[in-house]
């Protein structure tokens, strides 16, 4: 019999749209509004963003992640500029080089990273170490919360990569695609691990938390958001019935909502961390802070979890990644753990 094919743990995009975000969408779906987010609900989104940050940003919504840090980063850059990433960010290994495409060239330059996170010595060498023209600038940082591997930096280490940036005269950019996850895996506010420590602006992400496609590009930063929204028409990213968008974005920041996902999340990834971390020849390889978990198993292991249906990516971060979503329970984990046994 061939197995049931299950991507319950293959990544936290491959889950459905919370009830919350598809409920909201529904009650938007009520007569006529005005379109490109002119419209109240939208305008009603991006204040709740600014009590939630506590400052008064500008909120910008796109519709994917890879959008949101592109147009970002080009708005930070000139072309002749560089963008400092760590050698395992999603902008220079997922992103099929629209970083640079939307920047019209500014250069990625990886910095070494630990666990995920970018190593200081090593992006202080890449600012310093050469000044001549033939060098592209460096001008952004950009950080990525919680990492491609899981982790999540502590509101110390981003305050003293911004203020390292800073010193430079680098802006700083936030690939938050698992904002929530880093948020709820911690116990600082949103303000304290954003512009309190020194990020100009954060790709705040949707969908890994369980919206329909959309990331928000939020601006602590009003300089650099000046005509970020010519940018998004530009590239196809503004939403024509942004109530849609706009609709999820004021459910998912009301009440916490983001928080019960995002936790829940978490939780269900620390469990199975724990309970594939018991079974004979597993090896979890970095700390689960957020909704992800890296794992190396013994190749017949792998093949039996294979066989029987579960999908799950082996070429990040140098073993398996499961990743937990909203929708993930408990008995998925149970099951995973059984299968794997
Ligand atoms: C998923 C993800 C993104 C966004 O990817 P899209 O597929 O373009 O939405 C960006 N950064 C990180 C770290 C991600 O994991």
């Amino acid at each position: 019999m061939i197995p049931e094919i299950k991507y319950h743990f293959a990544s936290d995009n491959c889950s459905g749209i919370c009830p919350e975000a598809w409920q909201a969408m529904e009650k938007a779906n009520v007569g006529y509004h005005p379109s490109y987010g002119a419209d109240a609900i939208t305008a009603e989104a991006c204040e709740t963003f600014r009590q939630f940050f506590e400052t008064d940003c500008e909120v910008f919504f796109v519709f994917n992640g890879t959008a949101a840090n592109s147009l970002s980063l080009a708005t930070l850059c000139q072309s002749y500029h560089s963008v400092i990433c760590s050698d395992v960010a999603h902008i220079e290994t997922d992103e099929c080089g629209a970083p640079e495409f939307f920047s019209n060239g500014s250069k990625l330059l990886t910095a070494k990273s630990s666990l995920g996170k970018l190593d200081p010595l090593d992006v202080e060498r890449l600012i310093t170490h050469r000044r001549d023209l033939h060098y592209p600038r460096p001008k952004a940082l950009s950080i990525t919360q919680s990492t491609e591997l899981g982790t999540v930096y502590r509101p110390g280490e981003i305050a003293g990569l911004c203020s390292l940036a800073k010193q430079h005269g680098l802006h700083v950019h936030m690939d938050g695609a698992r904002f929530f996850n880093a948020l709820a895996g911690g116990t600082a506010s949103p303000a304290d691990i954003t512009w309190r420590a020194g990020v100009d602006v954060l790709c705040c992400g949707g969908t890994k938390l369980g919206m329909a496609v959309t990331e928000a590009v939020v601006f602590f930063n009003h300089d650099l958001a000046r005509d970020f929204e010519y940018r998004c028409k530009q590239a196809g990213q503004l939403c024509s019935k942004m109530r849609f968008i706009s609709a999820q974005w004021l459910r998912i920041l009301t009440d916490n909502v983001w928080q019960t996902h995002a936790s829940r999340a978490n939780g269900l990834a620390r469990q199975l961390a724990d309970g594939l971390g018991k079974l004979a020849g597993v090896q979890i390889l970095y700390p689960v802070d957020a909704n992800a978990v890296f794992a190396r198993l013994p190749d017949p292991m792998k093949a039996q979890l294979k066989a029987r249906g579960w999908q799950f990516y082996s070429f990040i971060g140098g073993g398996s990644r499961l990743v937990c979503s909203w929708a993930t329970t408990e008995a998925d984990v149970q099951s995973f753990i059984a299968d794997a046994s």
